[in-house]
């Protein structure tokens, strides 16, 4: 590899009457006078002029497609709860204008029992912690008005167990919305005989069973009197429920619902007994203390199936100790508080009532003037990821919804973006026989490997890689792009919190093909591991130096070191050399040239894969789509400055620069000094 010895803007060299010295953007300083005028120089006569860049002016019209993820309960609070909402969104735009966004995904704006909201208890309206419809629709026109679309985060792997369709599913085997979760009194048969044919016939997983909510007066007898053999007796009941016992001497506890806690009663030796009126979305343990949590006493089933029934003794256990429910079950992949819906066999899904409400709810937010819908957790939806089912559910949903959003007088289509988590490409690509645009996870997969190995020489290829695997499945298909999201750790953590690496990653998201996400605080340097929380990965945004931040969203689990006064908006506003001032300037630059913005991207003859003598070297071309320009793109994903021969690329005029830059003339061939995770960017 070649490598300049001492990197320096100016080297002590003569400079020759008359020689071109390609300067982008300004004239080349004139070196310092030799020190002995008369003496001839010796060696070869070697400049180096640092690069600056001079791109087009910014018209203001908004050519990419960049798209900001952003956690309404965590970007901007403006009445001062706690939690984010939409008018702190809405006040909040011109930060997003500014900064060159085309569309925001809001994390789910509906009613949830979860912080984060991916457990919906109603898809039609919109959680009053976040504020009125009135509010929302307000959010939209403003956002409409500087041209940004508004896309809704869906759910449809499941709701929440709080959602009336699900209570009122598990109280009645008549109810109307009994087939639209998988309940079932005898899951591992019942999978096994093929009664749940979107589930097919291997698919029984023990762990994604739980006891369905019950709820009801009832009476709890626990017969003590053998303690190495005790049971519990539950019945349905009218009689009063007890006054709860705050002062009693027992030491046995039901522990039921949301962290509910009541003391039983000794109504004669070793029998203690209790009537209340029990609301648990997963059932009940029975303690033997209610201020530790170790030592043995908690006492349940004797296995995850096991099933209590009224009226029948049942035999504790607190070995296994595992939670104690009824005979009714349903699937919950993620989560006992997330219900999996039932669409049934695929090739009939559109015909279910759950997939028809669900296109119903999804029209009402395209009535008030959603753009688009980014769906989560899409490989779920029927259990086998790799599977037909999905992508042909997916395609289902998609015309479904299109439909409604031409009806509503649009002429173009629905935009929509799935959630295949997976590094995987070809786990990923036959995604799109459903939807028009999936993320690329490997994109950031990829690059923080790049980074942190120094070694760009493979980069473009995995991404043209990528996109083949695309296009077998999809001629239109959209790349979404992006760093980290509100499931990962973030990008700055993962680079090692270094703002060098952080700056590289921004120019490389931002000069690349696809259409880029940048997620809320990755433009500030934020970083946190999911390992104290996903809390800490979804911090709140930090608009001023010495303003609060809402954190009661986040149940206080706010890193208060990371969100420091330099972290904040309006810090890096003032400072030329912020990460968002990167941020701002690549976008902006994307946003100028139809190359950069939906260009083709295309590997340079020299500097590529096969030359692992400059791997820390990754240079494409960025063509525009009609032919109206090129770009060549040069990042040095090395932490020493790298010198690139560049011969038939044109290095006179650079648009897009980060890092130091120069370009050298030994006297004959011009040579690009990138310096360590150095950006520059040239209008061929
Ligand atoms: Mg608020």
């Amino acid at each position: 590899m070649k490598r300049h010895p001492s990197f320096i803007c100016f080297l002590s060299a003569v400079f020759f009457a008359g020689m071109s010295i390609v300067s982008c953007g300004e004239k080349p300083k004139l070196p310092p006078e030799p020190e002995n005028p008369g003496e001839e120089p010796s060696g070869p006569t070697v400049t180096e002029t640092a690069v600056t860049a001079s791109p087009a002016a910014f018209d203001g019209e908004k050519r990419a497609s960049v798209t900001y993820q952003l956690l309404v309960y965590s970007f901007a609070d403006s009445d001062g709860d706690g939690w984010g909402d939409f008018n702190g969104i809405t006040e909040r735009l011109g930060y997003l204008d500014d900064m060159g966004v085309s569309a925001i995904w809001l994390s789910p704006i509906h009613p949830s029992s979860s912080y984060h909201g991916y457990s919906v208890s109603d898809y039609f309206t919109v959680n009053d912690r976040f504020g009125t419809e009135a509010d929302f629709s307000n959010l939209v026109s403003a956002a409409h008005e500087k041209g940004i679309s508004i896309y809704l985060d869906y759910v449809l792997n499941h709701s929440g167990s709080d959602n009336p369709w699900f209570i009122d599913a598990v109280s009645s085997a008549d109810s109307r919305y009994r087939d639209w979760y998988l309940l079932s009194d005898d899951p591992e048969n019942d999978v096994r005989k093929g009664m749940f044919p979107m589930l097919g016939t291997g698919g029984y997983n023990a762990g994604e069973w739980r006891g369905a909510p019950v709820k009801g007066r009832m009476h709890f007898r626990l017969d003590w009197r053998n303690p190495s053999a005790p049971t519990v007796t539950v019945s349905r009941t009218d009689e009063d429920p007890d006054v709860p016992d705050e002062d009693g001497t027992e030491n046995f506890f039901i522990w039921y619902g949301e962290g509910q806690i009541a003391r039983f009663k000794e109504t004669s030796a070793g029998i203690y007994e209790l009537t209340l009126d029990f609301d648990s979305s997963w059932g009940f343990l029975i303690r033997t203390s209610d201020t530790t949590w170790d030592g043995g006493t908690k006492w349940g089933a004797a296995s995850a199936t096991a099933a209590i029934s009224f009226d029948v003794p049942f035999a504790l256990d607190n070995k296994t100790a595992a939670d104690i429910h009824w005979s009714l079950l349903y699937q919950g992949v993620f989560d006992r508080s997330m219900p999996d819906f039932n669409y049934g066999d695929v090739a009939e899904a559109e015909n279910t009532d759950v997939f028809r409400e669900l296109v119903s709810s999804a029209g009402k937010w395209i009535s008030l003037g959603v753009d688009g819908f980014r769906l989560d957790a899409v490989k779920h939806i029927y259990p086998r990821a790799d599977g037909p089912e999905n992508p042909l559910f997916l395609s289902k949903w998609y015309d479904a919804v299109n439909e409604l959003y031409h009806a509503a007088g649009h002429d173009d289509d629905i935009y929509m973006v799935g959630e295949v988590l997976d590094g995987e490409v070809s786990h990923v690509a036959p995604y799109y026989r459903g939807l028009p645009a999936l993320f690329e996870f490997a994109f950031w997969y990829r690059l923080e490997w790049a980074i942190n190995n120094y070694t760009g020489c493979y980069f473009v290829k995995d991404i043209l890689g990528y996109q083949d695997q695309y296009k077998a499945n999809r001629a239109d298909y959209i790349e979404p792009t992006k760093l980290s999201n509100h499931d990962e750790d973030r990008a700055g953590e993962v680079l090692g919190r270094s703002l060098v690496k952080e700056k590289l990653a921004a120019c490389v998201l931002l000069t690349a093909g696809g259409e880029p996400y940048v997620y809320q605080g990755e433009e500030l340097g934020y970083y946190g591991s999911k390992a104290g929380g996903d809390e800490y990965v979804r911090a709140p945004m930090k608009w001023t130096r010495s303003g609060t931040v809402p954190t009661e969203c986040l149940g206080g689990k706010v890193d208060a070191n990371m969100l420091n006064a330099d972290r904040s908006v309006e810090a890096q506003l003032a400072d030329e050399g912020s990460l968002l001032n990167v941020y701002r300037t690549f976008m902006r630059l994307r946003n100028t040239y139809p190359a950069l913005a939906d260009g083709v991207m295309t590997r340079h003859a020299r500097y590529n894969d096969s030359n692992t003598a400059d791997k820390a070297a990754a240079v494409w071309y960025m063509t525009a789509r009609d032919g109206s320009g090129r770009m060549l793109v040069t990042h040095n994903f090395g932490n020493a400055p790298i010198t690139l021969d560049l011969a038939g690329d044109d290095l006179s005029h650079c648009v897009g620069l980060n890092g130091d830059v120069s370009i050298r003339n030994d006297g004959g061939a011009e040579t690009l000094v990138l310096g360590s995770f150095a950006t520059a960017v040239f209008e061929q």
